[in-house]
């Protein structure tokens, strides 16, 4: 972000909260008192209980407690797709969470059971789905039952304190077990998150960080803060900090040369680059601010996402890694579980910081690169989803740089576990976190997807709700329902690429919005009020990777609409039946076609059309909106390696006929061609 946006971004929420949240600048800082931690104390089993006031600098947004928000139209049926697919199902037949060592049992005893439940407990309490709450319900029970004397969860190694234990999956699984606590103000989880934590800062006194637990160390510190902020026990700031210095540095390590460069193929894998890792970290300077205050901290989630986009990016709004960070070619590929945790990342540094910047981006992944990776279903997935991604089978002539033969394949557990058990936290934490609660007894819109969220304001029940098939229109409709009459702010997030948004309160006049910006509408609301906003979506066709060419409309983008051959697989291995098969899909139509671009604005030439959003919205049938596009086969483009072949920067002769091409949403495809080479009108 340049300062200039910078400014303008901090204009619109200084007007929409405190200056301290926008500008760094923090406000008396109160200590806890002796009586104010006894007080807080008896308070704390409850998950709504007031936030104290405490050492760290205050975020700019809170999430609301899980279960506020609940999904309505193509997002309620997204979720619902989600629980009665892998989600809902994964510990029936998978040992690794169903059998878990955290659980019990005799599979794994890492990281894949935390990861699981990190999906399924916001997945149940948004859904509000009883028998998903009582299936987790009972495998948290599980974990307390294993909870050691002395803080220890059940995985632990009983030599850990004699050899090294690496601390990534406590880290983790506090972070978990703090989102249940949150969703149901279970005392008993917020004390074993309590122990868990004492014992980890006496665990890194003994043993310093080292791996997974050094490269997401800022992990802790969401279950540190989250503690401290109910019980003011001034440890867990001493932990966050120990977390901190034994953490790796990646502010410093993004001011190096190192992480501009491509990752070479075969055995350069590094953990400052490893693709996951990345899309974790964005958050963690943002974190960091909260506990050191440093005003330069709040800049670094975007100045690394911009090295990022400027080295590595995709125009899905991801960055490639496969697994380590991998340039800007649209075959290279992204692992699954660097989405997830990508989208977790900015919904938290966007709660920090207020920038609305972060609410744009991350709408780009939620609605291109999060549901293209998974099958419409959600009961197959990918490992590594590619821009350009023409056919996904078993290739053993492929040309990641460390990842296997089936990384594009959709299936169970593709080249490695990891995504299998971690997928699962997109779209529940997206869906909890698109209204979050500002100071003033506010709310603001921070991402937008058919929703309703209910709070207090003053003590006054409020219900807001968002009607829209949006991503795929550009009419939304928030209605504001209060119980008494009430004052309190509504902020409403206005995207960057809106360069003409309106608002118009029933019965006012309209209003013009500014782009990147937070708009507040400050008023005395009754009964119930509704407000329109128009977000125009104007056509772009931007210039990505060796001159190749993306169409993009408001958040979405667009690819080509490939006719599908799929294929079950690996049918005899033993859970790869049916419904949670392995598939490859090959092109039933031709996919190598470029664009014919005219002088002037390109996308004049582009027509967008209305379909009805589809019961699965992000499927090639369900697609709400389609694009068509002069272009033509280029019969010279052709496979390499198993991939789309690398497009030559400049214009491609072909003499083939002008055809329209059918474009469809990003998410929508399955197979696809999304950065076109761009063709000769006169061969
Ligand atoms: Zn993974």
């Amino acid at each position: 972000m340049s300062n200039m946006d910078r400014r303008r971004f901090i204009g619109g929420l200084a007007a929409g909260t405190t200056a301290w949240a926008a500008t760094g600048e923090q406000p008396f800082l109160q200590r806890i008192t002796h009586n104010e931690q006894r007080s807080a104390t008896t308070r704390r089993g409850s998950s709504t209980a007031p936030i104290l006031q405490s050492e760290l600098r205050a975020p700019a947004f809170r999430p609301l407690p899980l279960g506020s928000i609940r999904p309505r139209g193509w997002l309620a049926r997204q979720l619902r797709i989600q629980a009665d697919g892998l989600t809902g199902h994964l510990d029936e037949f998978w040992p690794d969470v169903g059998q878990s060592q955290w659980f019990g049992g005799e599979a794994e005893g890492w990281e894949r059971a935390p990861y699981w439940l990190d999906g399924a407990i916001p997945l149940a309490w948004t859904l509000d789905d009883e028998t998903l709450k009582t299936k987790v319900t009972g495998y948290v029970g599980e974990i307390l039952d294993r909870q050691r004397p002395d803080g220890w969860y059940g995985p632990y190694p009983e030599n850990a304190s004699t050899t090294r234990y690496d601390l990534w999956a406590i880290l983790l699984a506090n972070k978990v077990m703090v989102q249940y606590h949150d969703a149901t103000g279970d005392e008993r989880v917020l004390r074993a998150v309590e122990a868990s934590l004492r014992v980890l800062l006496e665990g890194v006194q003994r043993t310093p960080l080292y791996n997974w637990g050094q490269y997401r160390w800022y992990e802790g510190l969401i279950p540190a803060f989250y503690v401290y902020e109910r019980t003011g026990e001034p440890w867990l700031l001493e932990l966050a900090r120990r977390l901190r210095q034994q953490g790796f540095d990646y502010a410093e390590f993004y001011c190096g040369e190192d992480v501009t460069l491509p990752t070479p193929r075969r055995g350069l894998w590094t953990w400052a680059k490893h693709v996951v890792n990345t899309a974790m970290m964005i958050k963690a300077e943002a974190l960091a601010w909260r506990l050191e205050g440093r005003d330069e901290q709040r800049g670094e989630a975007a100045r690394m996402l911009a090295i990022l986009d400027r080295f590595h990016g995709q125009v899905n709004g991801m960055f490639t890694g496969d697994e380590c960070l991998a340039g800007k070619n649209p075959v290279q590929g992204t692992e699954l579980c660097a989405v997830v945790e990508f989208m977790y990342s900015l919904e938290v540094a966007m709660a920090v910081l207020g920038d609305p910047a972060l609410g744009d981006r991350l709408e780009r992944v939620a609605f291109n690169a999060l549901p293209a990776t998974f099958t419409p279903d959600m009961w197959a997935h990918q490992y590594d989803q590619q821009v350009n991604q023409v056919q996904c089978t078993h290739n053993p002539d492929h040309m990641w740089t460390t990842n296997g033969p089936e990384s594009n394949l959709y299936g169970l557990e593709p080249n490695y576990g990891c995504c299998t058990a971690n997928m699962h936290q997109g779209w529940p934490k997206f869906a909890s976190h698109l209204w979050m609660k500002i100071p003033d007894e506010g709310i603001a819109a921070v991402a937008y997807a058919p929703s309703e969220a209910r709070f207090e304001s003053g003590g006054v029940p409020v219900t807001v709700s968002l009607d829209a098939d949006y991503p795929f229109r550009e009419n939304l409709e928030v209605t504001v329902a209060v119980d008494a009459e009430v004052s309190f702010p509504l902020l409403l997030r206005v995207p960057a690429w809106s360069e003409t948004a309106t608002v118009r309160v029933q019965g006012e006049s309209e209003q013009r919005l500014e782009p990147e910006s937070f708009h507040r509408l400050e008023r005395r609301w009754s009964g119930k009020t509704h407000v329109s906003l128009r977000f125009p979506m104007r056509p772009r066709v931007t210039i990505r990777y060796n001159e190749a060419v993306s169409v993009e409309r408001g958040p979405l983008v667009y690819s080509l609409d490939i006719e599908e051959d799929w294929t079950h697989i690996n049918a005899d291995v033993p859970g790869r039946e049916l419904p949670h098969g392995d598939f490859e899909v090959r092109p039933a139509s031709p996919w190598n076609c470029g664009l014919l671009l005219q002088d002037g604005d390109p996308a004049d030439a582009i027509q967008f059309e209305e379909q009805p959003v589809g019961e699965r919205p992000f499927s090639p049938d369900g697609a709400g909106m389609s694009a068509s596009v002069p272009g033509r086969l280029l019969p010279a483009w052709g496979l390499a390696h198993g991939w789309a072949q690398e497009i030559r920067p400049g214009l491609h002769p072909s003499t083939d006929p002008i055809e329209r091409l059918k474009l469809i949403p990003y998410g929508c495809t399955n197979i696809r061609v999304t950065e076109f080479p761009c063709v000769q009108e006169v061969s």
